[in-house]
């Protein structure tokens, strides 16, 4: 296992556009629960009810959206970012992120100290609410607070439309800017590192072939196998966090002047 730390490292160090890519795999290790999990939410909820045209056309719809959202954000917010999201942000002070694709919408990235333009959401973020008529932008938790204080169905201040939170619902298109940014980045890396992911949610799912077909590397960092396996250039069966950790003390060892591994 050390000879494939040091390998990643020695990739990292050797690239030159390195772009991370996150699935549900990375965040569990902070108390996040992969929602697609027996036990998550989805025992206790029917997702027929949370598809957006459901949410956009009935106040009932709107209603059982925001008891399931509050209920998945109260963990969400306590949530710390683990080793996998510290190694991540060490590398982009280290000069070696382009970027980090997520579909993960609880922010960790952002709390672990990575910067806004480095983190693409491809199923948006928790962490606001936007109004699905005018798109302004609320913090959750002030919208929170009026649920707290028995508001049920949230509305915009400015145009009355609905308060939504900021995630990508069944239903909803993923949004163009980042996806086509992500596709972009995906194609232009030396370098593509999968952390957690097991690849088979669309469209993310092919941005690692996207990737090698434009000539990258393939790195897949994922407890259990995924289809791209095969044609990744190395895999690691871990956990996130300790594996990044492993990778990231090489990495900075490799990096230091008259140093080498
Ligand atoms: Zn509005």
């Amino acid at each position: 296992m050390e000879e494939k730390f040091k390998q990643v490292a020695q990739w990292i160090i050797n690239s030159k556009r390195i772009v991370v890519f996150g699935g549900a795999g990375l965040s569990t290790e902070s108390g996040i629960p992969d929602f697609r999990s027996p036990g998550g939410v989805w025992d206790r909820y029917n997702p027929e009810d949370f598809y957006f045209q459901k949410f956009i056309s009935s106040e009932t719809s709107r209603e059982k959206y925001w008891q399931m959202a509050t209920e998945m954000y109260e963990p969400m917010k306590k949530a710390q970012p683990n080793l996998a999201h510290l190694a991540i942000a060490e590398m982009e002070k280290l000069g070696k992120l382009d970027c980090v694709i997520t579909q993960n919408i609880d922010g960790l990235h952002l709390k672990a100290g990575n910067s806004e333009e480095k983190v693409i959401e491809l199923h948006g973020t928790a962490m606001y609410v936007s109004c699905l008529s005018c798109q302004k932008r609320y913090d959750r938790d002030e919208i929170q607070e009026r649920i707290k204080k028995g508001v049920k169905v949230p509305y915009c201040d400015d145009c009355g439309g609905p308060l939504k939170p900021a995630t990508i619902s069944f239903g909803q298109s993923m949004p163009e800017r980042e996806t086509q940014e992500a596709y972009d980045r995906s194609s232009l890396c030396d370098l593509f590192i999968v952390i957690g992911s097991s690849l088979v949610v669309q469209p993310a799912a092919s941005m690692p072939l996207v990737a090698k077909r434009n000539g990258a590397r393939l790195v897949i960092i994922n407890r259990d196998p995924t289809p791209y396996d095969d044609m990744a250039d190395l895999v690691i069966h871990g956990q996130a966090g300790p594996t990044m950790a492993s990778i990231l003390e090489y990495l900075k060892m490799g990096l230091m002047p008259h140093e080498s591994f």
